[in-house]
This record gives structure tokens, C-alpha cells and sequence, in this order.
């Protein structure tokens, strides 16, 4: 290390909007002259970006920052930075338990990076949480794939659901526009990229805030005209999105994906509950009988299409019978995944206020009998591709087994077969799949 190198280290918490943020605000730090350094203790700027959406999340923080702060007694130079969620609900409340901080930045600013840390060598210390037009990104990011990459479509959410505390946090919506995400995928595509997934909080508003509606009625910028945009960009085979919300799903949609072959089979569609009166304290806007028809009509079109989802259990006054049409949802729909979480009150949520919370016993007891049931019905999903053939976008050398290699299938199984990732890092072959396990497969390359 040189002297004159200044290194910096990120630690990302969270979902894949902050991961995605992350690689963003990565960019902007090597447009500084910054370089990785995997070691936080090596580093001159040290930036975490949270999650609050679990408390556990947010206790790390604190014990990760508590470990800096004192390092930059040691350092004054050192530059500690907070961004993400917490920092955006918290505030000004961060620097009173941790004074040493230099920038405590909201999610609307990551792109902003660059100035804030201007002001911060000026001599000041920053807190950016204000609500903003976020600056379009003219950085590139420091991806951690070579091969997959996210593309933001849409920041912030409308939505009000009683538990959760993104549109505090990320705000209102933001749509970019196709111009801007069309040359982004196109740049992507150039330098070798093979997949996008195209993200958003709630990805089925995207476009509702830019203008033009057509003669029909119908919003001239929707997720499914914007699949049709992007469709064609040369160099991307796959293109996948996230997340999508019952209440405005489509069967446009699901059309446009049973046409565009690039668009991968799988639909991650969050329920939460299988019960309505939990779904309408939740200010969900839909009934599970809704949830049902959306899946039954995508396996109408597709019906090989994988679908995921997100639920929570616990919700405030969650009855053991309510709890058990969650079960009877996830056995009649066999999710291929389902990313299961127990209600955790989160500040500044109406859920939060509310007297009957569950004790932390039933919330777990009921966690550990869907998550049974989950990996049960994900077995069930994956006997499916037993002897069959299937397409992997290969990724990555299998960390476990250096012999193999490991990619996906179009509907997000991840795959592991023999192989060398020199010669096949990037590329979609076909694997005969011989061993199927609840979340994962192995084959061998099929020789045509
Ligand atoms: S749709 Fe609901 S759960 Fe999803 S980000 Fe918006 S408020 Fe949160």
C-alpha cells in the first residue's frame, strides 16, 4: 500500500436495492481514486450501508460503528459514513451515539456521494436525509458480478403497508426514464453483462409519476412497455425484475413475459399472509383469493414459470387459524422459494403502535413450521427438473467444490455442475440435471 492510495471498504446490509446502491456508491469512490480494500481495519473511508427492516440488522450497525469509532481516535483522518435506511429513520439521532461520524446519508442521496464527501474534506459534517429528485447516475458501478447486474427502475414507494418502513426511508416514487435505463442496459450489454434484473421497492408502479396517457386510458410508461423497450439490447440474454405487487400486477404483463424470450419465467410476487384480515391490517390491497388468480393465471401462460414470494408471520394479532390459511396458501401454490421472516416492529411503522403484538415464542414457533413446510414444497418444485435439461447462465466457480462450477436455471434454481469456469464463466449451456435438492440442483454439461 503507498502512501498516497486511500482505500476504502463497504459493508452492505439488506435487500438488493441496497446492494444495487452500494455498487453505485462504489463507483463514485473509485471515480475518486479510491481502491477496494477487503479489509475494514486497512481502510481510509468506511461506509455502511444499512437495513432497518430487522432490528438485528440494525444492532450490527452499532457494533460495527462502536469498532471504527474507535479506530478514529487513533486516525483522524479516517471517514466514517452511515447511508442506507437506518441512516435516513435515524438521523441525527446516529450522531449522538456516535459523534465521530463524518456523513450519515439516506438512500435518495447514494448517488450523491461524491458531493457530500466534498463538503465532508471541507472541513463539515453532513447529514443528508432530506427528500430529493434523485440526480440521474453518471457514475458507473463497481458491480460485484461480471455477469448479472441490477438496474434500478424505479426508487421509492406510495405504498403504506402498516409494517414497513420503506417509504419513510426511500420516499416517494421516482421512475427513471426508458431513455435513461435503455442506455444503461445497452452500456451493460457492451461490456459483457448476460442478465439484468430490473428493480424496484414495488416495481409495478413504475412509470405512474412520468407523464403521457394514451388515447385508451392506458399510462404510456408501464413495466411491461418497458420490457418491450429493453427487450432487444444486444449482449443481454436474460432479464429479470423485481419486486412485484399483487395489487397492480397484470395480465399484460404476464403476456409480455410469455412473449419476450429474454424475459425469464419467474415471478417473485410477495403475499405476506394467506389471510385477509391480517392482508387488510396490513393495508395490503388484496385478498388472497386475488394472490390465488394472479398464479393460476401465470401457469395458465407459463406453466413451468417459477414463483416466489416474501410472507410474514407474527403480524400483530395474528390468530393460530389465520396463521394457518398462510400455511394453506403456501401448500396449495408450492413456491419454488419463499423468503419468510417474523413481523419485527419497526419505529415509525402504525403496526409498531399497535397493543397486540405477539410474543416472540409464537412468532418463532410459527416461523420454524412455515419455513418446514417451505423447504417441503420447494423439494416437491424441484423433482421436477430431475433428468430434464436446462439452460445455466454459468456465474461462478462453486466456492465449495473447485471442480465445479455454478449458475442458474432461467427460473433462478441455482445449479452446480462439473466444469471450468475459464471457458465457460458467461455462458448459457445445457446441463442435464441428475440430483435435485429444495433450493438447489446438479448436472452434468450436455454435449449436443
Ligand atoms: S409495497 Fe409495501 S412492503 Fe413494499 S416497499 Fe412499499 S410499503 Fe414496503
Amino acid at each position: 500500500m503507498t502512501p498516497s492510495q486511500r482505500y476504502y471498504h463497504i459493508t452492505t446490509f439488506g435487500c438488493q436495492m441496497n446492494r444495487a446502491d452500494s455498487e453505485r456508491m462504489a463507483g463514485i469512490l473509485e471515480d475518486m481514486g479510491f481502491i477496494w480494500s477487503d479489509n475494514p481495519n486497512d481502510a481510509d473511508l468506511i461506509l455502511y450501508n444499512t437495513c432497518t427492516i430487522r432490528d438485528s440488522a440494525e444492532q450490527k450497525v452499532y457494533s460495527y460503528l462502536g469498532r471504527q469509532a474507535k479506530r478514529k481516535h487513533q486516525n483522524p483522518d479516517l471517514i466514517l459514513v452511515v447511508a442506507g435506511c437506518v441512516a435516513q429513520q435515524e438521523g441525527q439521532k446516529i450522531l449522538r451515539r456516535v459523534p465521530e461520524l463524518d456523513l450519515i446519508m439516506g438512500p435518495q442521496h447514494a448517488n450523491r456521494l461524491g458531493d457530500l464527501l466534498q463538503q465532508v474534506s471541507d472541513g463539515s459534517q453532513i447529514i443528508a436525509t432530506e427528500p430529493i429528485h434523485i440526480v440521474e447516475d453518471i457514475t458507473k458501478p463497481r458491480r460485484e458480478s461480471t455477469i448479472t447486474a441490477w438496474v434500478n427502475i424505479i426508487y421509492g414507494c406510495n405504498e403504506r403497508c402498516t409494517y414497513c418502513v420503506v417509504p419513510n426511508v426511500r420516499g416517494t416514487e421516482q421512475s427513471r426514464t426508458s431513455e435513461e435505463i435503455l442506455k444503461e442496459m445497452k452500456i451493460l450489454g457492451k461490456r459483457g453483462y448476460k442478465e439484468v434484473t430490473l428493480l424496484g421497492q414495488n416495481i409495478d408502479a413504475y412509470g405512474r409519476d412520468l407523464p403521457g396517457v394514451l388515447k385508451t386510458g392506458r399510462r404510456r410508461h408501464t413495466l411491461t412497455d418497458l420490457l418491450y423497450t429493453v427487450h432487444d439490447v444486444s449482449g443481454v440474454e436474460r432479464i429479470r425484475f423485481a419486486t412485484s405487487h399483487p395489487r397492480y400486477f397484470t395480465e399484460r404483463l404476464i403476456v409480455a413475459c410469455k412473449e419476450l424470450s429474454k424475459v425469464c419465467e419467474h415471478f417473485h410476487i410477495p403475499f405476506q399472509s394467506g389471510d385477509n384480515e391480517i392482508l387488510k391490517a396490513m393495508k395490503r390491497g388484496y385478498t388472497q383469493e386475488k394472490y390465488r388468480r394472479i398464479i393460476a393465471k401465470i401457469r395458465d401462460y407459463m406453466p413451468d414459470a417459477s414463483i416466489s414470494a416474501d410472507a410474514i408471520v407474527g403480524f400483530p394479532g395474528e390468530t393460530e387459524q389465520q396463521f394457518k390459511n398462510t400455511l394453506k396458501l403456501v401448500s396449495d401454490i408450492g413456491f419454488d422459494q419463499l423468503n419468510t421472516a417474523a413481523y419485527s416492529p419497526r419505529p415509525g411503522t402504525p403496526a409498531a403502535l399497535w397493543v397486540n403484538q405477539l410474543s416472540e415464542d409464537i412468532k418463532n414457533d410459527r416461523l420454524q413450521r412455515l419455513n418446514y413446510l417451505v423447504e417441503q414444497k420447494a423439494a416437491e418444485r424441484s423433482q421436477r427438473y430431475l433428468g430434464r435439461i436446462e439452460k445455466i447462465l454459468v456465474e461462478e466457480k462453486n466456492p465449495k467444490d473447485k471442480s465445479q462450477v455454478m449458475g442458474r436455471t432461467q427460473g433462478n434454481r441455482l445449479t452446480f455442475f462439473k466444469g471450468d469456469i475459464n471457458q465457460l464463466k458467461g455462458q448459457i449451456v445445457d446441463v442435464k440435471i441428475t440430483e435435485v435438492r429444495a433450493f438447489s440442483l446438479t448436472g452434468n454439461l450436455a454435449y449436443k
